[in-house]
């Protein structure tokens, strides 16, 4: 079989792409290896009808009114705007760190324990936080999610977090927009591939043969596997998700939907859910029981698996040789996050392969 446009992949990257070739009148055919479209935001109902995130918890945000508008066309969005907690010495308290909670811990008269420039995250966070704060908030919560010690990790990972001093608990305030889709992930991507068609349970690297493309292949699977990893493997980590189903438990088990469990002593996983606090809140008392998911971290062998690539220097230069080598390759595309083999949040995709279709239909013009 021959489509103009080819995508392999139908999470975020490989629908937003077909879905605005689509909408420009171009032939376009998605496939998925997995059971389901929509990649890694895929969620599903558990039996009590509490909605699950399959692959981790999805929170939306974006400050852009053009993304927005865009995910609004396949669903409204209810207002959810996570703020987290963690359980330091067998108290919550929130995360990012608050300032208060430096104050009353520590005191206020402290200095960095390290200055001038990191070489990496323990470096970085003692440049931002006294010594104690570091080792019950960040060390071994990245110890356990990267499974190495936090001196071999990239000091930029601590980019990711900040210190409130002004004791803002929600995880993003800055964000304008921050929801979740109204029934769900899964079926606002199924409305994102709306009469285009799409197989799934079809992995193309297994069947190259049997499809194949006239203007563009759009690959958004791991680049390291399109090359049949003969570079070597890149290193990602994921987690493992062990449920609890606790149908009688009335109310609430946590006081929000994601606690962070940052030290070793608190057992091998890095956060528990719950999954009833990310849903509507007329809708989540209405259900009895709850279901709480503990993510533990793991190095997944199975590419199926992949979840966060490794953010250090080695695995950094391998995916580069990848990249080399994908840029030079004639009308195949290899993006997305296994496919830049780096994390996106979600707005980011979407506006990653908004560009990319942009430059498709812009070239495909001037060849014309
Ligand atoms: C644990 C976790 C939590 C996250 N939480 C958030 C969050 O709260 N907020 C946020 O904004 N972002 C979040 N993200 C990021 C979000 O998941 C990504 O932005 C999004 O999934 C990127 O989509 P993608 O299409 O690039 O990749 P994917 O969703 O992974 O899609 C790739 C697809 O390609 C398919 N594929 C791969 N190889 C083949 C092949 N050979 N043949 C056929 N199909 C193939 C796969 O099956 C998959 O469906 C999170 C990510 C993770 C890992």
């Amino acid at each position: 079989m021959k489509v103009d446009y080819l995508i392999i992949g139908s999470g975020l990257t490989g629908a937003v792409i077909a879905r605005l070739l689509a909408d420009a009148g171009r032939e376009v055919m998605v496939v998925d290896r997995r059971n389901h479209v929509g990649g890694n935001v895929h969620d599903h109902a558990h039996i009590s009808g509490i909605r699950i995130h399959t692959y981790g918890p999805h929170y939306f945000r974006t400050s852009s009114e053009r993304i927005w508008d865009f995910v609004n066309r396949f669903d409204t969005f209810y207002k959810y705007e996570a703020a987290l907690l963690s359980d330091i010495d067998s108290e919550l308290v929130q995360w990012p760190i608050a300032g208060s909670y430096i104050r009353r811990t520590i005191g206020v008269d402290w200095k960095p324990e390290f200055t001038g420039n990191p070489r990496n995250l323990e470096e970085a966070a003692l440049s931002l936080m006294p010594r104690r704060i570091y080792e019950k908030f960040v060390k071994e919560y990245n110890e356990k999610q990267w499974g190495v010690s936090a001196n071999q990790l990239n000091a930029d990972l601590c980019t990711r977090f900040d210190i409130r001093y002004d004791d803002e608990p929600r995880l993003k305030p800055l964000a304008k927009y921050q929801g979740i889709p109204s029934s769900g992930y899964a079926n606002l991507m199924l409305n994102m591939l709306d009469k285009i068609p799409v197989l799934v349970n079809f992995d193309y690297l297994k069947n190259k043969n049997l499809i194949s493309a006239k203007k563009a292949i759009i690959f958004t699977g791991p680049i390291d596997e399109f090359f049949d990893y003969d570079l070597g493997k890149l290193k990602y980590r994921g987690q493992k998700r062990e449920h609890i189903y606790l149908p009688d438990s009335a109310g609430f088990q946590q006081p929000t939907g994601q606690v962070n469990n940052p030290t070793h002593a608190g057992g091998p996983h890095i956060r528990t859910l719950e999954w009833k606090h990310m849903m509507p809140v007329e809708i989540a008392l209405k259900i009895s029981g709850t279901v709480l998911t503990k993510e533990i971290p793991f190095t997944p062998d199975d590419s199926g698996d992949y979840e966060y690539p490794f953010p250090d220097a080695t695995n950094t230069k391998l995916y580069d040789r990848y990249r080399t080598r994908a840029d030079s390759l004639e009308k195949v595309y290899i993006c997305g996050r296994l496919g830049e083999y780096r994390y996106y949040d979600m707005d980011q995709a979407i506006a990653r392969a908004a560009l990319l279709s942009g430059n498709l239909l812009a070239c495909a013009d001037l060849l014309q």
